[in-house]
């Protein structure tokens, strides 16, 4: 799998880490009060953007798998601007 092509979005909330996903949707990360911020996509998809966002995906991967059956994850890690980017793409 290709890494996903990154870039920076500002929304409402302001500026975060979207991505082409190949769903309609437009997934943002965005970082709030010094923590990552992530978005889980329709598609099952699910990356993570800002400081501490490796370990904020691991957490939040280990948690869900605790609670119900997830699907193997294909994961990168990337900057974006300053950004720090963590992605976890359910394989294929
Ligand atoms: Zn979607
Ligand atoms: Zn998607």
């Amino acid at each position: 799998m290709a890494d996903p092509d990154f870039s920076i979005i500002n929304t409402d909330k302001g500026e975060g880490v979207t991505y082409t996903c190949g769903c309609p949707c437009v997934p943002a990360a965005v970082p709030a009060d010094g923590a990552a911020g992530f978005e889980h996509c329709c598609c099952g998809k699910v990356h993570f953007a800002g400081a501490g966002a490796e370990p904020a995906l691991t957490a939040y991967l280990a948690g869900r798998a605790n609670r119900k059956r997830e699907p193997r994850y294909t994961r990168g890690l990337a900057t974006v601007g300053a950004i720090e980017v963590a992605w976890a793409f359910p394989e294929e």
